[in-house]
């Protein structure tokens, strides 16, 4: 028998505000331990829970983000839970009355556009981190309270690999958003990844198995690359799955199982007594609404639609906002604004990489940071935006050759001076001038016998070196078409 996996995430994210969520302790990673603290967060008896503002902003711009329908009534629960971890024995959370709920998220797949279903999107908080030492462990409360975000997927994805791309894209939205800087490596972006199988085409759902707590997306794949099999494989044997929780061991490569699922009746959540509902105004939607960014996806296919732009090339502004502004403030005055993005993909950014390459290098070892490349550097470059469009427009109306323009990239990079400056100090203007092109190609022929008398018998490509040679002598500044048709002609009649 055939089967097919179903898969739903729910993904967590810290969002990106000052303070923690009821109390003024700073939101940062990497303090000494229990240095961000106060007796809110500690969970200390008799204390009384501020809202963060910002981050319910954060939470219903995420709503708006990812298409979801923001209720015009929501609250706080308490989740009750007692580990070491949440020292007031319950977690504050969204239970039956989220802040989002209902949407989508779209990406690429295929070759075909896939929708993902979002259940909702809820605001809850963060715990504290455990530390297990060889005689005792720790608990670290600086991470207490802490906003955090839970992205609840419907159960729609089918494969390791359609679940990886889903969370890039879900984390990119959030990411460019303003949302989260979803750094996995500081703990930013966690996940549990719900997964059954089923006969192939069947409408019932199999027994769910939950793998807790992923710290990176790669990790998500492997497991389920892992889970997969191995629940179909069970199945295939007449076994009978039965919804549980399971650890994912990475350097095992297994999972394996915890327990048997609670039911939510065990958290016996209720409404906080401490926390007045959510009723968002209009006034106060609108300020939210206004921070929505057009999504990534939307932006790359608007580029490939307005200004022609091939999809990988487009591909590159999706993943880069800075970037893409950057093309779209010159865009729309070039003639020709594939050959604007050309400047930017191929030149300008291999230049900003070699210069974030250099400076990390002399920081020790860490690696080269694309994504953070333009952002970085952008705003560091000596010339303005409009210069490099000069430089386009010179190439266009042929005033430099494209050889020329390099030259005169590389100095712009390095000094600011105008394109029309460099030409001029450098005499990087190209010869039009039949006349001084012809002495050229007089030259090269008298030079050249053997590569003439190639040319005579028969082997037309011998005019490219012919050509070449002329370009030398001119330094590069001859006009390499008129170049081609001096020598064309030269030869041909002798
Ligand atoms: P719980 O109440 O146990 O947390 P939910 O119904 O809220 O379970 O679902 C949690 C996540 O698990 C969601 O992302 C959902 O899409 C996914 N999910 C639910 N049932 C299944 C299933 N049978 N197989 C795979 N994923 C599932
Ligand atoms: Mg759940
Ligand atoms: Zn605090």
């Amino acid at each position: 028998m055939e089967y097919e996996a179903v898969i739903g995430l729910e993904t967590h994210v810290q969002l990106k505000t000052k303070s923690k969520m009821w109390c003024g302790c700073a939101n940062t990673f990497g303090a000494e331990p229990n240095t961000n603290v106060c007796p809110v967060c500690l969970g200390m008896p008799g204390v009384l829970p501020v809202p963060n503002e910002e981050a319910i902003r954060l939470t219903v711009l995420t709503g708006l983000l990812l298409n979801c329908e923001i209720p015009r009534f929501a609250k706080f629960d308490r989740k009750s839970y007692f580990y070491p971890d949440v020292a007031k024995n319950y977690q504050i959370t969204q239970y039956d009355q989220p802040s989002t709920r209902n949407g989508w998220v779209e990406f690429e797949w295929n070759g075909r556009t896939q929708k993902v279903r979002i259940t909702r999107a809820h605001l809850e908080e963060d715990v504290g981190k455990n530390t297990h030492f060889e005689r005792h462990s720790g608990v670290d409360f600086n991470r207490a309270g802490v906003p955090l975000l839970e992205i609840v997927s419907e159960p729609d994805l089918t494969s390791a690999e359609m679940a990886y791309t889903y969370l890039n894209t879900l984390t990119e939205i959030l990411h460019q958003g303003g949302v989260s800087d979803c750094d996995m490596e500081k703990g930013m972006v966690r996940c549990d990844v719900n997964v059954s199988v089923r006969p192939k085409g069947a409408t019932r759902l199999g027994a769910k198995i939950e793998i807790k707590n992923m710290n990176s997306f790669s990790g998500v794949r492997r497991a389920l690359e892992h889970e997969i099999p191995r629940q179909i494989e069970a199945l295939s044997r007449g076994e009978k799955l039965r919804q549980s929780t399971r650890r994912w061991d990475d350097v095992a490569g297994v999972t394996e199982e915890m327990r048997t699922k609670e039911d939510a009746h065990d958290y016996r959540y209720f409404p906080d007594p401490d926390l007045m509902p959510l009723v968002p105004g209009e006034t106060w939607l609108a300020e939210v609404r206004a921070r929505a960014i057009e999504l990534p996806l939307a932006r790359k296919q608007r580029l490939m639609r307005d200004y022609q732009l091939p999809a990988g090339d487009a591909e590159v502004f999706r993943g880069d906002p800075a970037l893409s502004r950057y093309f779209e403030a010159l865009a729309p005055q070039a003639k020709n604004p594939k050959a604007v993005a050309n400047w930017i993909i191929n030149n300008l950014l291999a230049k900003l990489a070699e210069l974030h390459h250099a400076e990390k290098a002399e920081q020790a070892g860490i690696g080269l940071d694309i994504e953070a490349m333009s952002l970085s550097g952008l705003a560091d470059l000596k010339f303005p935006p409009s210069a490099l469009l000069e430089l386009v427009q010179l190439v266009e109306a042929k005033t430099i050759s494209n050889s020329a323009a390099q030259q005169v990239f590389a100095e712009m990079f390095a000094t600011g001076k105008t394109p029309e400056r460099i030409v001029r100090e450098k005499g990087l203007a190209q010869v039009s001038d039949a006349a001084v092109i012809e002495e050229f190609c007089d030259q090269v022929i008298a030079a050249s016998p053997k590569i003439v008398a190639d040319y005579q018998s028969g082997k037309t490509a011998a005019l490219n070196s012919l050509k070449g040679q002329v370009m030398k002598l001119s330094k590069g500044k001859a006009n390499p078409v008129l170049a081609g048709e001096i020598l064309e002609r030269k030869l041909k009649s002798p």
